[in-house]
């Protein structure tokens, strides 16, 4: 593969640029090499700098789940740049996404926006500790939430890829107040909470975590936390950046019936733009300024260039609940194939699957918290990722990362990425 452009963009790209990249898993640390610089995507297809063509499932770490510049989106896009880029005023489409999104995830009665989803954690916490007046989180090991000082404790994605789970710069005093339990492990929360009884404002979790790779809940695990936290007044927060608008229109929740008392949200709901929001019920969001004395603001908070990509993103999710069956299927028949590739020579490995996300885990061990997802070899992980690379297909360039199918996907594309996994397998593994 020829990526004589990347490479020198990437050398150039060092002089200004902390690592040659704005955000760490993109730099290809993990995986070794040059990081690919892109020049442009359409549907299931992104393009880069010296005009390879690669079947896509970053999608922008998820976001682009209608495949890349999506008419829906790009056209909205275009028609809100003619009214300007900026008000820092109110707009009406601002409240129709609220609407909307009150809409599709019941259990958000009042919802903020913001830019990102480390806005939306970190102001989701604040909230949940204005609200309670305790300080404590309890956070989940490898779960990522954006990098908000309180959570860059044993975090996932990026975090855990650069090998930085707790990052120097956050203070001892933010750290004491970040409690820990592994996924899946209903009793390490109980201690905590025995341990500290009355002092935990909030419980935060990315529902099916796709920060350590992709891992499941198991044995009603999310149902459990609900209980506990109603039991001991903690605020429940779903962390559904990655899951939301994505499993289903109502995320995450949906697909599991558990009710969270908030959700952090992100990706998706921008259709691309950078946006993020919080929201849940409004006894406690009302605690949020100016409607209460939890603070919380943003210049391009509510961007009218950003809610018409969002608003026309969730609208066409809304109004089309066949893409979650057919996003569904199309999940099923990747991991079917890959399974079967497994199978056929031999390996062990371990294929986890929800809906549109998926990724393989490079272990004979079963997967079901970071502890097991660290049994991987990374090092495997990064010689399949540049085969795959090779046999042209884009991965997240780490093993703790899910991957992100999108609509454009189409079967043949599909059994493109199998046969791809079938070769970069037997290369890899010799
Ligand atoms: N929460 C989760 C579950 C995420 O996956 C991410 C980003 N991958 C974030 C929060 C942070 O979002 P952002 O990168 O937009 O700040």
């Amino acid at each position: 593969m020829n990526n004589k452009q990347s490479k020198s963009l990437f050398d150039k790209a060092q002089h200004t640029i902390p690592g040659g990249v704005n955000s760490p898993v993109r730099a290809f640390k993990s995986v070794g090499g040059t990081p690919l610089f892109i020049k442009s995507a359409q549907g299931a297809y992104i393009t880069d700098e010296d005009d390879n063509s690669f079947i896509e499932l970053i999608n922008s770490w998820g976001p682009m789940i209608l495949g890349h510049a999506h008419p829906v989106i790009t056209s909205a896009v275009q028609e809100a740049v003619n009214n300007s880029l900026s008000f820092g005023a109110p707009t009406a489409k601002e409240i129709d996404i609220a609407e909307l999104i009150c809409e599709m995830v019941p259990s958000i009665e009042k919802v903020r926006m913001v830019n990102s989803g480390t806005e939306a954690t970190m102001s989701a916490i604040r909230v949940a500790r204005g609200y309670t007046s305790r300080n404590k989180i309890i956070k989940i090991e490898g779960c990522y939430h954006g990098h908000g000082d309180s959570f860059l404790i044993a975090a996932g994605s990026g975090a855990v890829t650069m090998g930085v789970p707790n990052s120097p710069g956050v203070t001892d005093g933010t750290a004491k107040d970040t409690l820990l339990a592994p996924y899946n492990n209903v009793e390490a929360i109980q201690t905590l909470v025995a341990e500290n009884k009355g002092e935990i404002a909030a419980l935060i979790i990315e529902p099916v975590p796709g920060n350590m790779g992709l891992v499941l809940p198991k044995d009603n695990y999310l149902q459990k936390l609900r209980e506990i936290c109603d039991a001991e007044g903690i605020v429940l927060i779903f962390d559904e950046v990655m899951t939301g608008f994505r499993l289903a229109k109502g995320g995450a929740q949906e697909v599991f019936g558990v009710t969270p008392d908030m959700t952090t949200l992100g990706k998706i709901i921008g259709g691309g733009m950078p946006v993020g929001a919080y929201g849940g019920k409004a006894e406690i969001m009302n605690f949020v300024a100016p409607a209460g004395p939890v603070y919380q603001a943003g210049t391009l908070s509510g961007n009218p260039v950003a809610m018409a990509a969002g608003l026309n993103m969730l609208t066409y999710l809304n109004e089309h609940p066949e893409v979650y069956t057919e996003l569904a299927a199309k999940g099923e028949k990747l991991a079917e194939g890959i399974q079967a590739v497994l199978k056929e020579l031999n390996l062990p490995y371990q294929v986890t699957l929800l809906g549109s996300m998926i990724c393989i885990f490079f272990t004979e061990n079963e997967v079901d918290n970071f502890a097991d997802a660290q049994t991987t070899n990374t090092e495997k992980f990064g010689k399949f990722f540049h085969q795959m690379l090779e046999n042209g297909v884009y991965l997240p360039p780490s093993q703790y990362e899910s991957w992100f199918m999108s609509l454009a996907l189409t079967d043949e594309n599909i059994q493109q990425i199998i046969a791809a996994v079938k070769s970069s397998l037997i290369a890899v593994e010799g």
